[in-house]
C-alpha cells in the first residue's frame, strides 16, 4: 500500500511537495567572524554550506542570480 502525503493528499510517488519546498528554498548569505577576527562570507541553503574568506556578500548574490537563482530567494544579511 502506498503512503499518502498529508499535505497534498496524493500518493508519495506522485507527490511533489518536497520538490516544491526545495525550489522555494531560501538562500542565506551572511558574514561570520572566525578565529583571529577573520571575516568569512557564508552561503547557506544550497547543496552544502559554502564559506569564502572575506566579505563577498554582494558578489555572491550577483553570481547566484547569474547561474539561475531568483534574486527574491537570496537573503543577504
Ligand atoms: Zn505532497
Amino acid at each position: 500500500m502506498s503512503e499518502i502525503c498529508a499535505k497534498c493528499g496524493l500518493v508519495k510517488e506522485l507527490c511533489v511537495c518536497e520538490t516544491i519546498a526545495k525550489e522555494s528554498q531560501k538562500i542565506n548569505v551572511s558574514t561570520e567572524r572566525k578565529a583571529f577576527g577573520k571575516i568569512y562570507t557564508v552561503v547557506k541553503g544550497i547543496d552544502g554550506k559554502i564559506e569564502l574568506q572575506g566579505d563577498h556578500r554582494q558578489k555572491v548574490k550577483k553570481i547566484l542570480v547569474k547561474i539561475g537563482f531568483s534574486p527574491d530567494s537570496i537573503d543577504v544579511r
